[in-house]
Formats: structure tokens, sequence, C-alpha cells
């Protein structure tokens, strides 16, 4: 799960990582106001989206920018109305972009350097590592591509955390003494608390800036939480922005379903995330393009069934269905009825294929022949996929 930068001050402001004054706003009116009460002779107005590289993205109505500085409240009123409402254009958000909802109002700090620190779990070692580099501000993935030497890596123990030596090293390597040092070093301790206790897969302060008068300042912020998580975090949860979020994934996880939309157009219905991997594999493998991965679970209700069901055939993309089911602890027949009941509520217009094996085999496919629905049976996972694929190009 993701958060917005706006959500993240205010956890920043509950863990004591120091971040400079602003608030969000819904409106130009409500842009002004928050900027009425900020101090400061320069403010900050940033497009708040789940995405990152705003300050160089463009709006498609060609305004540029999503992050700009301006000196009064009235600039700040003016700069709201051309972001808000407005569809964002980063390099995360891919060509569709982002319609900009909501915008952080914040004072403008003169910065003297622009810095990188994360923390996220490093699969290889199974352990929180902090990745932090004096070149922040730009794009990371360039540095490590072309001056990997320039970004340093410090694996934290789990059990012991970020120890005070640690944060020393860390602030030292980022050019970082004295007073600054001082700073620096509560920041990540903070930030590092805030990371374990909220469960947070990843952090990422991109720029960490050092200011003119003094102050080191976390600017910007990106937030994952680890989703297996958040039963227990339900502060987090309740910062949930859906709208942010694929429909269609929304949809899925109010029932329990793995599910990720794709490009492609063929659909799949499986249970078991291995078998859901092999079949989209497979209809590449026959020429076609999977428009989902989704996993029904191995115990999968009929009203499960349905709904996956259902959340496939509201996507328009979609111009074929390939179900493969192997029940091992799955009763075919359940799967069968499932099918059925969806299918016959929204009426099944395109190309069905349905490979059933395992527990209860002979019920479902009896369940299917009698529903009177209009599909395809196969004898295994390949021929299940080619003719899906032919199906589809028939029908292109
Ligand atoms: P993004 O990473 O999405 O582009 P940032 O919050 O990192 O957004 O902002 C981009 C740049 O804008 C920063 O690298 C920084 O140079 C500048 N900036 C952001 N916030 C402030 C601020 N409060 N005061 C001055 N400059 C800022
Ligand atoms: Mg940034």
């Amino acid at each position: 799960m993701n958060i917005h930068e706006f959500q993240a001050r205010e956890l920043f402001a509950e863990f004591g990582v120091a971040t400079q004054p602003g608030k969000v706003a819904h409106s130009p009116e409500e842009a002004e106001k928050v900027a009425l009460g900020l101090s400061g002779d320069r403010l900050v107005i940033k497009a708040q989206i789940h995405a990152g590289g705003r300050g160089k993205g463009t709006f498609k109505s060609g305004f540029k920018g999503g992050v700009h500085l301006c000196n009064t409240p009235t600039e700040a009123k003016d700069l709201a109305s051309k972001m808000l409402g407005q569809i964002l254009v980063t390099h995360q958000t891919g060509p569709d972009g982002k319609e900009v909802g909501k915008i952080f109002v914040g004072e403008a700090v003169d910065i003297a350097r622009e810095l990188y620190f994360a923390i996220l779990i490093d699969r290889a070692t199974s352990v929180p590592v902090v990745i932090a580099s004096t070149e922040g501000g730009v794009d990371i993935e360039t540095v490590a591509e072309k001056s990997p030497e320039r970004i340093l890596r410090v694996p934290v123990n789990p059990f012991l955390g970020l120890m005070p030596y640690q944060t020393r090293i860390i602030a030292s390597s980022l050019g970082l003494t004295g007073p600054l040092m001082n700073q620096a070093s509560k920041l990540f301790f903070n930030l590092y608390r805030l990371f374990t206790e909220r469960d947070c897969s990843m952090v990422e302060v991109n720029p960490l800036v050092v200011t003119n008068d003094g102050h080191v300042l976390a600017l910007d912020a990106k937030f994952n939480f680890d989703d297996n998580a958040l039963y227990r975090q339900p502060s987090i949860v309740a910062m949930r922005d859906v709208t942010e979020e694929d429909q269609r994934e929304v949809e899925a996880s109010k029932h329990g379903l793995n599910y990720i939309g794709l490009d492609g157009n063929i659909a799949c219905l499986v249970n078991g995330a291995g078998l859901a991997m092999a079949t989209m594999d497979i209809i590449q493998h026959a020429g076609g393009s999977p428009a989902n991965f989704l996993d029904v679970g191995g115990g999968a209700t009929r009203e499960q069934v349905a709904s996956a069901f259902r959340i496939i055939l509201a996507d328009k993309s979609v111009k074929g269905i390939l179900v493969n089911i192997f029940g091992g602890i799955m009763d075919c027949d359940v799967i069968a009825h499932g099918i059925v009941e969806a299918a016959k509520e929204t009426g099944l217009a395109i190309p069905l294929v349905v490979r059933l094996e395992g527990n209860n085999v002979e019920a479902g496919k009896k369940t299917l022949a009698e529903s009177g629905l209009k599909l395809e049976g196969a004898e295994n996972i390949l021929d299940a996929a080619r003719r899906i694929v032919a199906a589809v190009n028939v029908n292109a």
C-alpha cells in the first residue's frame, strides 16, 4: 500500500522527523487559506499523487511541473487552480498520468544541498538496509547505474535496530558534521523507528536537504507498506486512497482475491499463484497476452469465484477468458457453479475456455455442460491456451 506525501508528513510529525510546515488543500481557496497561515516569505505548492518525478512532470493541459515555488498566497491559489482536477504525467505514472485531487502547500526553504536517504528491505539478505547518497534530488536510478560508488548501503541488524555509530557513519559520508551530524542522526534514527513500527517496506526521502540556515529536513517522502502487516496497522489503512489504485485491484481485494491488472486481452482465472504464473507464461507462449494475474486461492468459495468472474467481465479490454483450475483442495464443482452464476448474471459475450482437473472434476464438467453456457473444454493447459488465443484472434 502507498500513501500521499502529505500523509507521510503526518507520520513525520508523529515520529519527530524534521520537515518544513505545511498542509494539504483540496481547492484553490483552501490553498490560499493554508498559505496565509504559514510564515516565511516563499511557498512551495506540490501536486499529491501516488507517483514521484512530479517536479519534472507535465500536465495534460500543457502546464509544466507538479512542484512550484511562489511568493504570495494569491499566487498559491493561482497555481493550485492550474493543478487541481488536471492530469499530471511523470516518468512514474505512465502515459495515462494521474488526476490531481489534492495539493500540498508548504513553506519553501533555502536549499544548500540535496541528499538522498532511504530505508528498505534487502531481499538478498532479508534485513533492512539504509541507502544514502550525496546525489539527492535527481533520479537515483541514474546515479546507481552511472556512479554506483556514490551510493552508500548500510545493512541494519533487525534485532539491534539502527545503531548510533551507524547514523554517524551515514551522516559523515553525506558530509554532515558538527550540529548537522546531530540533527541528521536524530532524523535517521526516528525514520528507522517509523519504518519498523509502521511495517513499512520502503521509506524514501528524496531530497533530504541541508538548508542555508543550518537545518537538516526531509522535503519529500515516498512510503510503501507491507500489505501482509496491514491488519495490525489500522491508522495506515485509514490513509488508503483507493482513487489512486487500479479499480479492478481494489474490487478484488474486497473479495480476498489476489489480482493484478495487466495490459493484454486474455483474462485468466486460476487457483494458486504458481499455476497462475504458469498460465500467464503459457498464454504468451501460445501467442496471446494476459489481461491479468488472478489467483482465487486454494479454498475459494462459490461467491469468490463469481466475484472474480464479474471483475474480469467488467474489464472492457478483456476479449476472452481462460479458466485453469487444478483442484487439489479446491472442489472443481464449486468453481463451475461460481462461473455459471456470474456468467448468467452478466451475460457472457466473449469466448471462454475451461480446463478443469482434479477433485470432483466430473461433477464440475457436468455443471458446466448442463448450464447451457457457450464454452470450450480443453484437454490440458497448452491445449487450453491455444484454444483461447485462437478464439480471441478469430473475434479480433
Ligand atoms: P518530486 O520528487 O515528485 O519531483 P520533490 O518534493 O522531490 O518532488 O520536489 C522536487 C524538487 O523541488 C526538489 O528536489 C527541490 O529541489 C524542490 N523543492 C521541493 N520542496 C521544496 C521546498 N519546500 N522548498 C524549496 N524547494 C523545494
Ligand atoms: Mg522527490
